[in-house]
């Protein structure tokens, strides 16, 4: 195998490239080092990757590479990079939404045809699905997104499948829900509420607290985004989540019980864009992929409390 990992730098994608390399994998990064947050955290991401002969990163956006040259040994393409985030998808920045997450996805897609390549595994998301589908989520339900990001991420997807239809290029896409542990992006939920009780901050809370969420811890991510890469159904699409759909007053209990720290909730509006709840139906994924997660929401809190406490915030 030799693999392709757009978005290397980021939260899951180094995770998947450490995975990788592990297995004696020899990958190829690419990430342009967006500014959704901070160079140096991106910097750490990488920190083990660089020191693997068989880990080499270009730094371009993917607009900006020779995507043809980049894949013509490449068995698989796991394509994660994108701007992520919701809320801030509304307004003048939408522009950011659709060139790294549709353009950049129409042209490595582009870049694919004729290739002989295995899998290109998509990074999709949760958020194609909105507020209206029953839970829980089953991929063969209308996707009716309540966000702007959403909007693109379901718009990549459906490139996703008409290059396969079209092209005959094997994409597979994810819809990974609400994905956490170690080196999670500062904007995200567990990210902030760490932080904010470990600094004495109040936690802000947008809405009742009773929005639930499906969450994944990054490991159990990863392993089946390589199972899809291996496994995955070309044309296929899939829910990827944890198993431990909670409300957000749980999530609370746990922070405190995990950090042993108090924690003030301060109360805001619902924002909008959020979705209001998510839950996985995975049993397409344990089908196909022998998807079954690993790490429970305790364990996995746990975990990304460690790894901050490290240093790592
Ligand atoms: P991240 O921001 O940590 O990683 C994305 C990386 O892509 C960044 O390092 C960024 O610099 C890079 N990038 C963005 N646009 C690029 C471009 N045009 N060219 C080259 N590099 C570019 O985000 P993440 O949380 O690791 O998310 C990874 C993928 O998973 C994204 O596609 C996201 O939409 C999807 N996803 C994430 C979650 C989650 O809970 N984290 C949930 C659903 C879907």
């Amino acid at each position: 195998m030799k693999a392709l990992v757009t978005g290397a730098a980021g939260f899951i994608g180094s995770h998947l490239a450490e995975r990788l390399v592990d297995a004696g994998v020899t990958v190829v990064g690419i990430d342009c080092f967006t500014d959704n947050y901070a160079r140096p955290l991106k910097e750490r991401n990488l920190q083990r990757l660089r020191q693997a002969p068989r880990f080499s990163l270009i730094e371009r956006p993917l607009a900006e590479a020779d995507l043809p040259a980049l894949l013509d040994d490449v068995t698989h393409v796991f394509h994660l990079a994108a701007q992520p985030g919701v809320r801030n998808s509304w307004g003048r920045d939408f522009r950011v939404y659709t060139v790294n997450n549709v353009e950049a996805t129409q042209l490595l897609l582009e870049a694919c045809i004729g290739k002989p390549v295995e899998r290109v595994v998509y990074a999709s998301s949760s958020s194609v699905y909105g507020d209206e589908v029953p839970l829980p989520m089953r991929e063969d339900v209308r996707p009716q997104p309540v966000s702007p990001y959403g909007v693109t991420k379901l718009a990549a997807e459906q490139l996703c499948y008409l290059y396969h239809v079209s092209h005959s290029v094997p994409t597979v896409s994810l819809r990974y829900f609400t994905v956490y542990g170690p080196r999670q992006r500062p904007d995200m939920g567990f990210a902030r509420f760490f932080s904010a009780v470990t600094q004495d901050r109040a936690v802000p809370m947008f809405g009742d607290g009773r929005q639930t969420r499906d969450f994944t811890f990054v490991a159990d991510a990863v392993t089946a985004t390589i199972a899809a890469a291996m496994r995955g159904k070309p044309g296929g699409v899939y829910n990827i989540g944890g198993g431990s759909r909670v409300q957000l007053l749980h999530v609370f209990e746990l922070i405190r019980q995990v950090t042993g720290r108090p924690l003030r909730v301060e109360r805001l509006e619902p924002q909008r864009g959020d979705m209001r709840d998510t839950y996985a139906d995975t049993t397409r994924a344990r089908a196909d992929l022998g998807f079954a997660p690993t790490v429970t929401l305790e364990q996995g809190l746990r975990a990304q409390y460690e790894w901050m406490t490290a240093g790592h915030d």
